[in-house]
């Protein structure tokens, strides 16, 4: 049964974007998912919306999800509560938006100098990570999947150049999560805005930095245009995880059929977001570089090293908040431990013997 639904959803993500149309049963359950992103804005809104269709597709139409842009229906950091409270059955956010609700909950996001995408993965779905996830969030009535994840960021907008730490100190720049406390304790002082609002803040001279997630979603919201340095690597989220968030409720009314599906559907979203981004981020990169004038610059070693050492403190203190923080905190940091021995002799011995000039 569950090896059926993982094929079937398999199939279903393969046609994705190939125009497939829901079978016209009648709707059994008609939800509502609200978001943190533009509707449709490339790759995190556009995921949304094919998770939405994706569950459509592989439920014949009897599940069917309408999709609704951060200020639709709620604004975009309400997303988590409006899941919760059951005004809408499914959300998709990132769990790093909720630290207000639980500072813990940042983790499954993703973690200054942590994990890739792909160790998030292991970690999840294979670590016990994802079972942890779902602790955290039962207590809010709402059950969380990965629906999503970028790749490693890019490091940010800059209107000015970063080439010492004393750049940093007093730098008002938009960065979510544990990120921007590591910022913070570098002198810096960290914001958090939605997507939708960061150009006009930007430009506008509201703040003097910001950091989205990379070249296909920087060049679609114009960033170009407020700041000129881009900066490198994107050491405060190196594979930030997206999340669907499902009303436990709505989930409980569901057949085990349709439960599998939108759990499945969820997983197919989640491989391939990273897809896209894997696909699109080198082409918009090319395009910011060749026809935007855009200069790219490497943050400086020691600037590098500073925020790597304070990010071990951040990370740190995170398990002293509480027993669960401490199991999810030792959880993560045990598995990256054993992940960055294999990491190292896999996929950076590899890409090092690949592209050394
Ligand atoms: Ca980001």
């Amino acid at each position: 049964m569950h090896r059926r639904a993982l094929l079937q959803g398999a199939a279903a993500g393969l046609a994705l974007g190939a125009g497939v149309k829901p079978a016209a049963a009648q709707a059994e359950h008609r939800w509502k998912m609200v978001t943190t992103w533009p509707k449709n804005f490339p790759g995190l809104g556009t995921s949304a919306s094919r998770l939405a269709a994706l569950i459509g597709e592989m439920s014949g139409g009897r599940i069917q999800v309408r999709v609704y842009g951060a200020q639709e229906l709620v604004p975009a950091f309400e997303v988590f509560d409006a899941v919760a409270s059951g005004t809408a059955e499914l959300g998709h956010g990132a769990a790093y938006y909720w630290k207000g609700k639980s500072e813990i909950a940042q983790i499954f996001s993703s973690v200054p100098f942590g994990m890739t995408a792909q160790e998030m993965n292991g970690w999840l779905y294979h670590g016990g990570g994802l079972d942890l996830w779902q602790e955290l969030y039962e207590r809010f009535g709402l059950i969380p999947a990965p629906a999503g994840n970028t790749g490693v960021q890019m490091g940010g907008w800059f209107k000015r150049e970063i080439r010492s730490l004393d750049d940093l100190r007093g730098l008002k720049i938009r960065v979510p999560g544990l990120g921007g406390e590591v910022l913070r304790r570098a002198g810096a002082t960290p914001v958090n805005l939605p997507g939708g609002e960061l150009y006009s803040a930007l430009h506008a001279g509201a703040i003097d930095a910001l950091e989205w997630v990379g070249p296909y979603n920087d060049l679609a919201f114009g960033l170009h245009n407020a700041a000129k340095y881009y900066y490198y690597p994107g050491w405060h989220e190196p594979g930030t995880t997206l999340e669907a968030l499902i009303n436990q409720k709505a989930f409980a009314a569901l057949p085990a059929d349709l439960q599998s599906i939108v759990l499945n559907a969820c997983k197919v979203i989640n491989q391939d977001m990273l897809a896209e981004y894997t696909a699109r981020n080198p082409v918009a990169l090319r395009t910011l570089l060749a026809e935007h004038s855009v200069e790219l610059r490497a943050f400086p070693p020691d600037v590098i090293a500073r925020l790597r050492d304070l990010a071990v403190e951040v990370v740190a203190e995170l398990g002293d908040k509480d027993a669960f923080a401490r199991r999810v905190h030792d959880s993560y940091q045990g598995f990256l431990r054993q992940a960055r021995d294999w990491t190292s002799l896999s996929e950076l011995a590899f890409l090092q013997a690949r592209d050394r000039a």
